[in-house]
């Protein structure tokens, strides 16, 4: 059998990238190396395997296309941001934490609802007609060695010249990978998701805002009820999230007063959809990179520890593995140095992330967030501190920076004095702007 030459450098015209995984980062994977080849004026052969087929009833995410993916797509992967999946657009967020509630204005950065796996489609759509070969069904052996990488999948075998993990946190295709190198798949929370249906009318006089919980209920650390067009997804997330917790979730009265009582009690009763525990990545992967091998995506774990914009992480990642993969090559150090340090914000924000996280669970422990939101509702800075952590534009580091720890904290003790808990705060826009919608009506 011939071998091929061990070339570690740029890929060369008609070298071949697999690719497992046809979420956003495989997608912007694929793109990017079609794009940027030919203005290189080279044709990479890319072939994608996915194993999935997902439909109207898949529920794989919430489907919020956050900032900043507009600019994403449209400057870095070269594709028009496709506003016919856009449902319906989010203006800001509510924080609650018992009795409280803030509402964050997030000042003209819109997010977008999709219908969750509709911008999966479009993207693995896109790459096609780029010339991407895009194969159909499970990936089941992956070799690596000096040479060349090969897969194994239910439609067939394929040798390439390097491999792109873009495989999500699919445990059996982490441990595939595992076995034949050093990776290691990032540590994991759980989310769990419902999908209740609602009146429409209902829902379109709700507000266009987001809700956040961060409840004291032990197994939840964070909840979210998102409105979309005819129906509200409502996710926990935990390290061991059940669907008890979420109907115990859905009982808190501050939650049940965004949802109908008959939808959620039709719901309950006709056994409504709930996803099982999916995973997202906590913090990188070990060993995300080698000799022929690179990660991307939630595979890399590369996402601002506690925030929500996977998606775009998926699709910067991607992109960016392609472009050094074109322009320094398939080795450890080509992407150790052009990739990996690529992100090194993240990676040095990671303490910070795991201090925000201890301080948020602590806080939820012992019954203190709504303290923090009651002085965040009498203070603009706070206010501003709490839409700069929901964002995630800004590193922790850089928010404290920004803020300052100790004044931070002063403002916060301020805010608590004197110490008189209306029902209900309401902060951050200007009368105009609180015009714009209604909380759920109830
Ligand atoms: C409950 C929940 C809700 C979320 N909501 C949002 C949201 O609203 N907005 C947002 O920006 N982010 C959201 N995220 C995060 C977001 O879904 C991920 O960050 C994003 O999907 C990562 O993209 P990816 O391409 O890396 O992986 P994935 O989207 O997971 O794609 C991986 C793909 O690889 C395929 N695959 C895996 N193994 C194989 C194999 N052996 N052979 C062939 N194919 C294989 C899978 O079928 C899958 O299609 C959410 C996450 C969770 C858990």
């Amino acid at each position: 059998m011939q071998t091929r030459p061990m070339r570690l450098g740029p890929l060369e015209d008609g070298q071949r990238v697999i690719i497992i995984g046809g979420g956003p980062a495989g997608s912007s994977c694929a793109i990017a190396l079609k794009n940027l080849g030919r203005k290189l004026g080279r044709d990479i052969d890319v072939v994608l395997y996915e194993g999935t087929q997902y439909g109207p009833d898949s529920i794989k995410r919430v489907g919020v296309l956050a900032p900043p993916l507009v600019q994403t797509l449209e400057n870095t992967l070269g594709v028009n941001f496709p506003c016919q999946l856009v449902a319906r657009k989010i203006v800001g967020y509510y924080l609650h934490s018992g009795r409280y509630s803030i509402r964050l204005y997030m000042g003209g950065n819109l997010s977008y609802v999709a219908h969750n796996v509709a911008l999966d489609a479009y993207l693995l759509g896109m790459a096609s007609r780029m010339g991407v070969r895009v194969l159909s069904g499970r990936v089941k052996d992956i070799k690596i060695n000096h040479h060349e990488v090969s897969v194994e999948g239910e439609s067939g075998g394929t040798r390439g010249d390097v491999l792109v993990g873009a495989f999500g946190l699919d445990s059996f295709t982490a441990g595939l990978l595992e076995k034949v190198t050093p990776y290691r798949r990032p540590r994991a929370l759980y989310s769990i998701m419902a999908k209740i249906p609602a009146p429409v009318e209902y829902l379109l006089g709700c507000e266009d805002y987001i809700h956040v919980f961060l409840p004291s209920m032990g197994e939840v650390e964070f909840g979210v009820v998102t409105p979309k067009l005819t129906h509200f997804i409502v996710n926990i997330a935990g390290r061991r999230v059940s669907h008890e917790a979420l109907r115990r979730f859905l009982a808190l009265p501050e939650v049940a007063r965004l949802i109908p009582t008959d939808a959620l009690a039709a719901w309950s009763t006709s056994g409504g959809l709930v996803s099982p525990p999916i995973p997202f990545p906590l913090e990188p992967a070990r060993n995300s990179y080698g000799d022929r091998y690179v990660t991307v995506g939630d595979a890399a774990g590369l996402v601002r520890a506690y925030k929500g914009n996977g998606i775009n992480a998926a699709c910067v990642t991607g992109a960016k593995a392609a472009e050094v993969m074109l322009t320094a090559g398939i080795s450890h150090e080509a992407f150790l140095y052009h990739y990996f340090h690529a992100f090194s914000d993240i990676i040095k924000d990671l303490p910070y992330g795991r201090a925000v996280r201890r301080l948020v669970l602590f806080g939820e422990g012992y019954g203190l967030l709504p303290l923090v939101l009651y002085a965040a509702g009498k203070d603009r800075t706070l206010v501003n501190v709490l839409i700069d952590f929901l964002s995630g534009h800004k590193t922790y580091h850089r928010i404290l920076k920004d803020w300052g720890g100790v004044e931070l904290i002063y403002r916060f003790l301020k805010g608590l004095l004197p110490w008189m808990p209306p029902a209900r705060v309401e902060a951050t826009k200007p009368a105009a702007e609180a015009t714009m919608g209604r909380l759920a009506p109830r």
